[in-house]
């Protein structure tokens, strides 16, 4: 499970961007469900005290994704919950991080 709340949606590759949707939504489940599965997971602690910050990134994934053409869901049950760009602290470099996977995160910046 990985959120890359430091890395603009345009940056991630169509893998990464349709995977961080699902993990979000799983981080939202966990936390707004209270499951035991996953709770001490570092992405469910970082966020389990900034679920403005959550939505936040989830609009920014639906955006991108919208562009792309692809329809991504909302997340459940969160009308009521103001997005914040609140980030919490991540717990590596994500752009060191994500910038050395096997894939054209990232790197696709420089192409265009
Ligand atoms: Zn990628």
């Amino acid at each position: 499970m990985r959120v890359w709340n430091e890395i603009d949606p345009s940056r991630l590759c169509k893998k990464h961007l349709l995977a961080e949707h699902r993990e979000t939504l799983c981080v939202w489940s966990v936390i707004t469900n209270n499951k035991k599965g996953y709770s001490k997971h570092p992405e469910t602690v970082r966020y389990r005290h900034n679920l403005n910050a959550l939505v936040y990134r989830h609009i920014k994934l639906v955006h991108e994704a919208t562009k792309r053409g692809y329809n991504f869901k909302d997340l459940p049950n969160s009308n009521n919950i103001p997005s914040l760009n609140v980030i919490p602290d991540s717990w590596d470099n994500q752009e060191k991080s994500l910038s050395s996977k096997d894939c054209d995160c990232i790197k696709m910046e420089s192409l265009r």
